[in-house]
C-alpha cells in the first residue's frame, strides 16, 4: 500500500499537471473502478464532464481532486493504482480503467490499476474543503489542523498498543505500517507497549519521529519522478535504503548491532530491535 509520502508525490504531480484544467470528457471502463461510487460508473463519467479541477489535495493517505470547489473526485490508489499524465495518442495501458480529456487538448489523465483494489468516487466537499467521505479521517502531521498535544492526550487515555493507535486513522492519519515501525524504532519503544503506560513526552516523541521519517521520505520522493509521469507503486525503492526497522529482520540493528526481529501484529508484520525496544512484560491485547 502506498503511504503518505508516496501519495503526496502523486498529489504534487497532479497539482503541477492537472489543477486549473477543464475536464471535457471522462471515460470509465468496467464497473470495478467505480464500485465505491454508489450511483455507478455511468453517473461517475457523466458528472466528470464540463468541470474544472480546482485543487489536488490530500489528508493522510486519502487523495482527491476538487472540482469547481464543490465536489471531490477521490482517488483510491489501492495496492497498485497509478495516475498517469500522458499524450492522448500514447498507447493505452492494459489496465487503464479511466481516461480524462481536457479542453486545452493537452495530455490526458489516466487511472491505471493492475490489481484493481483502487478506484474513483465522487463526494461533496464540506465547508472545510474536506470531502464528506474523508471527514472521519483525522488530520495528518503535516496539516495546519493537526494538533499534536490533543492527539497525545487522546492516546494517553487508551489501553491499547501504541502501534495500534499510530495506525488508527481517526486519531492521526497517514501513518502506515512502515512508518509506524520506523517511528517506534527511532523512539526506542516497542509497538505493543500500552499508550496509557507511556508518558506524554514519550508519546509526543513517537509522533515527532513519525512526522520526521515521513518528511525524509518526501524529501527523497520529491526528486525522483519524471515531470510527465505521476506514479505510485506501493513501498518505494528510493526510500528502502534508509529504513532502519521495516523489513530488517535478521539483520543487525543500525544502533546497537543486535539482530532485528519480526513479529506478527494486527495481521501484519512488525519489525523491531529486541534490545533498543524491549517488549512489555505482559503481552498487550493487540
Ligand atoms: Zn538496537
Amino acid at each position: 500500500m502506498p503511504e503518505l509520502p508516496e501519495v503526496e508525490v502523486v498529489r504534487r504531480g497532479l497539482q503541477d499537471h492537472v489543477v486549473g484544467r477543464h475536464l471535457t470528457r471522462a471515460r470509465i471502463s468496467g464497473v470495478r473502478v467505480a464500485r465505491r461510487h454508489d450511483a455507478g460508473a455511468e453517473d461517475l463519467a457523466d458528472r466528470l464532464h464540463d468541470v474544472t479541477v480546482t485543487a489536488a489535495s490530500r489528508r493522510g493517505k486519502y487523495l482527491w481532486l476538487a472540482l469547481d470547489g464543490e465536489d471531490a473526485l477521490i482517488v483510491h490508489l489501492g495496492m497498485s493504482g497509478q495516475m498517469l499524465v500522458e499524450p492522448a495518442d500514447a498507447p493505452l495501458e492494459k489496465h487503464c480503467h479511466a481516461r480524462f480529456d481536457f479542453s486545452d487538448g493537452g495530455p490526458q489523465l489516466r487511472f491505471v490499476d493492475q490489481r484493481t483494489f483502487g478506484g474513483l468516487a465522487l463526494s461533496p466537499l464540506g465547508p472545510d474543503a474536506i470531502p464528506q467521505a474523508v471527514a472521519h479521517i483525522a488530520p495528518d502531521p503535516f496539516e495546519a489542523a493537526y494538533d499534536q498535544a490533543a492527539v497525545v492526550r487522546r492516546m494517553k487515555l487508551r489501553d491499547s498498543a501504541v502501534k495500534r493507535a499510530l495506525l488508527d486513522q481517526t486519531l492521526v492519519s497517514g501513518i502506515g505500517n512502515i512508518y509506524a515501525d520506523e517511528a517506534l524504532w527511532r523512539a526506542r519503544v516497542h509497538g505493543e507497549r500500552l499508550c496509557s503506560a507511556l508518558t506524554k513526552p514519550t508519546l509526543s516523541r513517537i509522533l515527532d519521529h513519525a512526522r520526521e521519517v515521513m518528511g525524509e521520505a518526501l524529501g527523497h520522493g520529491g526528486t525522483s519522478f519524471d515531470s510527465l509521469y505521476v506514479n505510485v507503486n506501493g513501498a518505494s525503492g528510493y526510500f528502502d535504503r534508509s529504513l532502519h526497522a521495516y523489513g530488517r529482520d535478521g539483520t543487525p540493528c543500525d544502533r546497537c548491532g543486535t539482530i532485528m526481529c519480526r513479529e506478527h501484529f494486527m495481521n501484519r508484520s512488525s519489525f523491531s530491535c529486541p534490545v533498543c525496544q524491549p517488549r512489555p512484560r505482559r503481552r498487550s491485547v493487540a
